[in-house]
């Protein structure tokens, strides 16, 4: 679906914005992803955020089928208000998708659990009554689940530590390096760091800090909510973004946008282990070339799903207005993820694939049994 709507600015000039909606495959159940705004999201990065969504749940085996929601807008440029208007608008724009049975939206680039706030007011306001399970990602006062705003970092802590594990690798002082230092990446080097790795470097989008010694990770967080970027922190180094991607390491958690590691540049990771945090940061020319240098990646729809996994706890949760303690949320997502993690593991040694192709492997096969129970005639 793409829709065109007004939004009054706070100059009382009109200004029109697009949005999309896209929801992939359904045969698991209802359609599930998160909303992105950002000025260059156009239809087919939203539809190829919302495939990716499906093969995502069906690897964790999650009931969910993909969806992904999008809205041409620079966030970071406009006011609260201004924000609040465009998402009541575009809340407003989708409900014909959206519902808690058929397709529900949850945070994503440029949104945050407030939006999510706005979004279920929007849609209660139109039914009467408080619907807590329209979208996930909501502040805990109105419905959200504790541990979800940490969840998609603490998925990559996790995964990092079932590959390390595997490896051989000990976690205790590895060295990590975080592209991305927002939701899912400020997250991810915080809870690496309780476990015991040494953060070494962090970037958003205005560029990277670099300390070999290790970065406080909760000073860092301090720095960029005074300043708005990690970019001049004390004690530390000035590196470009792309810098980052290239610095010796054990850990490298790409949080940011799609297409980081390309062939130009893959050549140049050193890590050992990729975990990615982000939705396509590895583009395939490049994952052939990690895969022959022998680095081991865990792909996105493994490595990032901790967020998905603890919006459908939230979705649970608020469909039975009962709700989880952390500790419960926490040990839930991890033995989703270990068995997650363990079958692809056993795919990619048994077809000799790597972790990626394993992914998909195990999401298809499980999407295509489910296709094939529901038969394809009226
Ligand atoms: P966010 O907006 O909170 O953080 C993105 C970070 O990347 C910010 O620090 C931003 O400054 C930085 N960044 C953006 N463009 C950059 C550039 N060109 N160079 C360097 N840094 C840049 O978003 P998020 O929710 O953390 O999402 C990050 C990635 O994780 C996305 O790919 C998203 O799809 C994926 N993801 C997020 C969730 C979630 O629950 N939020 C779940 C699964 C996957």
């Amino acid at each position: 679906m793409i829709v065109h709507f007004s939004v009054k600015m706070d100059d009382e000039t009109l200004k029109i914005f697009t949005g999309y909606r896209v929801e992939q495959k359904t045969a698991r159940g209802p359609a599930k992803c998160g909303i992105r705004s950002h000025p260059d999201v156009n239809l087919d990065e939203t539809r190829a955020l919302a495939a990716w969504m499906t093969l995502k749940c069906a690897v964790v085996g999650l009931p969910y089928g993909g969806a992904k929601g999008a809205v041409t807008c620079n966030p970071k440029v406009m006011s609260q208000n201004e924000l609040e208007r465009l998402t009541r608008r575009y809340t407003t724009e989708i409900s014909v998708f959206i519902s808690p049975e058929g397709d529900i939206p949850a945070p994503d680039v440029g949104t945050n659990p407030q939006v999510m706030a706005w979004i279920m007011d929007t849609y209660s306001m139109n039914k009467g009554y408080s619907v807590l399970g329209v979208v996930t990602g909501k502040p805990v006062e109105i419905g959200g689940s504790k541990g979800r705003s940490e969840a998609t970092g603490r998925g990559c802590m996790m995964t990092a530590r079932l590959a390390a594990k595997h490896l051989g690798i000990s976690l205790e002082g590895a060295t990590v390096v975080v592209p991305g230092f927002g939701n899912c990446g400020a997250a991810a080097a915080k809870l690496l760091a309780e476990d015991g790795s040494r953060i070494i470097a962090v970037s958003d989008s205005k560029g990277g800090i670099y300390n070999s010694k290790g970065l406080d990770v909760g000073s860092v967080s301090r720095h960029k909510k005074e300043t708005s970027s990690v970019v001049g922190f004390k004690n530390s180094e000035t590196l470009t973004h792309a810098e980052l991607l290239e610095l010796e390491c054990d850990v490298l958690v790409p949080s940011a946008l799609e297409g980081d590691i390309r062939a130009d540049n893959a050549a140049s990771v050193k890590a050992r282990i990729i975990v990615e945090g982000a939705n396509g940061p590895t583009t395939t020319e490049a994952d052939k070339i990690l895969h022959d240098n022998g680095r081991f990646v865990v792909p996105d729809i493994l490595a990032n799903a901790g967020g998905v996994i603890v919006s459908y706890f939230e979705w649970v949760q608020g469909l039975q207005s009962f709700f989880w303690n952390e500790s419960e949320v926490n040990s839930r997502l991890q033995e989703i993820l270990d068995n997650a993690f363990q079958k692809v593991l056993e795919v990619s040694q048994r077809e000799k694939v790597d972790m990626r192709d394993a992914a998909y492997m195990v999401a298809i096969d499980c999407l295509a049994r489910a296709i094939t129970l529901r038969g394809t005639f009226p």
